[in-house]
This record gives C-alpha cells, structure tokens and sequence, in this order.
C-alpha cells in the first residue's frame, strides 16, 4: 500500500511523521508522493484541507486519514499515542486488500469569468465577500432569481463543511450521507429596503445556486482555507459535486454524530 504523510510543520507533527515512516517501513507501506492510496494527515484541520487540495485532482484513488496534534481536528480520527496501532491496521488492511472507506460529497465551485470558467472543489465550504464595501449580490436558485444579497458575504458549504465556518453562522449540521450543499448568509442586512430569506438553505444533488456580484465589485473568494481578492467576477455557481467525492479511511468506526459530540459538547455526558 502506498502513502504518503502531509503535516503542520511544528515539531509534534514532525515527530510523528518521523515515526510513522519508522513504522511504516516495518510494515511493507511505501512511502510514494505522487500517487499514494492513503494520506496521512498529521496537524488539525487544516492541514487535511491543504491534503485534501494537493490531491484533489486524485480524489478516487486516495483516502484520507488524519491524526489531530493539538487542534480540534474534527477530520482526524487518531490521537497521537496511537500511531503504532494505526500503522499496524493499515498494515493489515494492506494484507487483506480490504481497505474501508466513507465517501461524502464536496462543493463543486465554478467561478465564470469574461474570459472562461474555473472549476474548484471544496472539502468545507466556498465563501464569498465584499472587500472595501459591504457585498452586494444577486442570489438565484435553478436559474430562477431568489434573492439580492447585501451584507458580509455568502457562505456555501459541504455536509463536511457543515461544522466548520457554517456553523458559526447559524447554519445547521448536516449528515455527509446526505448529498447536499448548504448557503448560509453573513451578516446580511435586513431592513425596509434590503431583504434576504435569513435562514440557511439546503439544496439537493442536481440543484444550483449561482451567485452574481455586482458588477466589477471587488469581492474576497474562499475555498477552504484559500483566499483570493478579485474584480473580473461574472458570477459563481455551485452545487454538489457530481461523481466526485472525498474518500476517508475508516480503520475502525467513529460516527458522525459521536464526533460531533466530542468536537463541541465534549467527552462527559452528564
Ligand atoms: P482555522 O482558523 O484554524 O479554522 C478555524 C477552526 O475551524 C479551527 O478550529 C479548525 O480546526 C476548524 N475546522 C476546520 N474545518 C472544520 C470542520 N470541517 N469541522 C469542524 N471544524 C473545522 O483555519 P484552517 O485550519 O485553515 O481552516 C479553514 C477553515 O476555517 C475554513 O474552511 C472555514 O470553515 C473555517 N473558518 C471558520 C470561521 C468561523 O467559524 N468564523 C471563519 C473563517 C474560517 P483545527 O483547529 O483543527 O484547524
Ligand atoms: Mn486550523
């Protein structure tokens, strides 16, 4: 079986890497950068999206693991002490050629300019913002328009994504079995003469949004943890990835909702 290891950089995740490569050399895993079946993920969060990023154009030949060093790391499934037992379930499951994976949907993002389309995917989600000014957008939904937009910034997520920066908008967390994509509003301005729904929305596969700025706005493009400013924006559409999905490896069960509970409730349930 073939990995490769991506890490935060600070000398707990490089030490671990370390070890793992001690590991996994023991156990006949190959260490191969360009086209690895497992990335090992060693850092919190983000360090899974610059993974998830670098291998993007290979998502059906990778599944993800990550071991979380610190951060809360609601993508990592692994605590540091047990590397070796991760490295020996890998080991086994390169032996029986039985490998378990979940696989959940991600945002398709294509951003249309004047001069062509650029397609992007996002594990979490695809933000939109205004940069001197507050944004101001037209929001439309299967081609139909349903709203103009004036406020912060437009948030559309992944199910995966639905903990992270959607949360913190008022968003609500979604099963990543659920093929779905949700747009959660920052900070819009709701008055007599600006009106935006207020809630967040999900749409299923096969519905879109398409998002146009108002024209040569400068406007703050996020995917994940990417960040862009730019002007020649005729508008974003997105929706549910179709055929492609982010691979995790499951070398033991950790449901969902049990990491929901200890990313924000906590191990002590009273
Ligand atoms: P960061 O500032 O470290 O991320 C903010 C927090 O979000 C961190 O605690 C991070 O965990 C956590 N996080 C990331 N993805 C998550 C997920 N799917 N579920 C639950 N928590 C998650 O920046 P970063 O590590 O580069 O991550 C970029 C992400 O930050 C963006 O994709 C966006 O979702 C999020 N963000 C959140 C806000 C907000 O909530 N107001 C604002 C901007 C961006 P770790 O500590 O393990 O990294
Ligand atoms: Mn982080």
């Amino acid at each position: 079986m073939k990995y490769n290891v991506i890490h935060r950089g600070d000398d707990v995740s490089f030490e671990l890497m370390q070890r793992f490569h001690e590991l996994a050399a023991d156990s006949g895993l190959l260490l191969d950068e360009q086209s690895p079946e497992i990335v090992l993920s060693i850092g919190g969060d983000g360090t899974l999206l610059h993974a998830f990023h670098q291998y993007s154009d290979q998502l059906d030949n990778i599944a993800f693991v990550g071991i979380h060093t610190g951060r809360l790391g609601f993508f990592a499934d692994w605590k540091p002490d047990e590397v070796e037992h991760l490295a020996r379930l890998m080991h086994e499951s390169a032996v029986s050629g039985n490998l378990q994976v979940v696989k959940y949907p991600v945002v398709e993002v294509q951003i249309i300019t004047e001069t062509g389309v650029e397609t992007h995917l996002a594990l979490n989600e695809f933000t939109l913002k205004g940069v001197e000014i507050t944004l101001v957008a037209e929001l439309h939904i299967n081609d139909e328009p349903f709203e103009t937009f004036r406020g912060d910034g437009i948030c559309v997520s992944s199910p995966c994504g639905s903990t992270a920066y959607n949360k913190s908008l008022g968003g609500a967390i979604v099963h990543p079995s659920l093929d779905a994509i949700q747009i959660a509003e920052i900070a819009s301005i709701n008055n007599r003469v600006y009106r935006t729904l207020g809630s967040p929305v999900i749409l299923p596969k096969h519905h879109h949004c398409d998002i146009y700025p108002k024209s040569k706005q400068n406007v703050l493009v996020a995917i994940d943890h990417l960040n862009v400013q730019r002007n020649d924006i005729v508008s974003i559409r997105c929706m549910v990835a179709a055929g492609r999905k982010v691979r995790f490896a499951r070398f033991r069960p950790f449901p969902f909702w049990s990491r929901v509970r200890e990313g924000f409730i906590g191990y002590d349930l009273k």
